[in-house]
């Protein structure tokens, strides 16, 4: 099995910058790109005060602190990829674009490198159709925020190879976290039910059932959630959530229906945290 000592992470938004973050913290040199070069700066600054925040608070080590940020370089193209052991793609939620970077990713990276995507539900046997060699390809997918999350969930495609399933778990738990091996279905093990609860509590929203705070608040300390579904729906992303149920919907049936007050804040852009408002505000 490869020895893996660099990462490359596709994508700086919320998900990348966190993996980006847990891989340098866990000991790896990383690579990150994202098609906007603007993002994958402003990554480097979230990240450099995630690394503080974590220092001060206690939660990390000063030292290990200290070494994180230089081993992490932004690249402008996937090109620079080439000497990575281990891929991590992190991109927007849409077919196309994953098929897209895969491509690439597969003509840049030596052949026992895995291409690990973090889609949250789409079929990674679809996504690893566009690589030449689609058995290196395997579902990794990490929760947000990824420096709290102790889950990966690793998924296994139709073509995955053993190796390349055994090089992602062992690469889950090199980044500290818990894995769970499953096999491919939509939404896997977890967006299947996550999607599911933040659309029912945005058609509870659309009847009036309550207020958002009285929604979390009912659902947190009578079910015994850590946050409420518009709590999480505001960390995660509408649009992203949306992607995922539009995906549910067409793959999984009618359950999955997208409530049409979702749409709307979708619409409105109203995506959540990191637009400053979603079903809450955050000035
Ligand atoms: P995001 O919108 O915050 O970030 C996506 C980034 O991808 C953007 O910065 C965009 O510029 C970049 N991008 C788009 N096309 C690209 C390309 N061709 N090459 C390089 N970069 C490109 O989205 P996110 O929330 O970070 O989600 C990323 C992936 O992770 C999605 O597949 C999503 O379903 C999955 N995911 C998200 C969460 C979550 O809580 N947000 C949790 C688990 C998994």
């Amino acid at each position: 099995m490869r020895d893996v000592q660099r990462i490359g992470v596709v994508g700086a938004g919320v998900m990348g910058r966190g993996i980006a973050y847990q891989a340098a913290v866990s000991g790896f040199q990383v690579v990150l790109h994202d098609a906007l070069p603007e993002v994958a700066e402003q990554a480097v600054k979230q990240i450099a005060s995630l690394i503080n925040r974590q220092v001060e608070k206690g939660y990390l080590d000063p030292e290990r602190g200290s070494e994180a940020l230089p081993r992490i370089q932004t690249a402008d193209s996937l090109e620079s990829f080439g000497d990575c052991d281990f891929v991590i793609e992190a991109v927007v939620e849409d077919l196309d674009v994953k098929q897209d970077v895969f491509r690439k990713l597969d003509d840049v990276c030596d052949d026992d490198v895995v291409l690990a995507t973090n889609t949250s539900a789409k079929s990674i046997t679809e996504i690893a159709s566009a690589a030449s060699d689609p058995t290196r390809v395997c579902g990794m997918h990490f929760f947000n925020p990824v420096h709290r999350m102790k889950l990966v969930e690793v998924v296994r495609a139709l073509q995955t190879a053993d190796w390349a399933v055994e090089q992602t778990e062992r690469v889950g738990r090199l980044l500290g976290k818990e894995v769970v091996r499953i096999q491919e279905r939509p939404g896997f093990a977890t967006s299947r039910i996550s999607a599911l609860v933040g659309n029912e509590a945005f058609y509870m929203l659309m009847e009036g059932v309550g207020t958002p705070e009285e929604i979390d608040r009912a659902i947190k300390l009578g079910l015994n959630f850590p946050m409420g579904p518009f709590e999480l729906g505001d960390l995660v992303g509408w649009d992203t959530r949306l992607k995922v149920l539009q995906y549910l919907h067409e793959t999984l049936g009618e359950k999955f229906r997208p409530c049409p007050l979702l749409v709307q804040y979708v619409k409105a852009g109203r995506l959540g945290r990191k637009t400053g408002w979603g079903v809450y505000r955050y000035d």
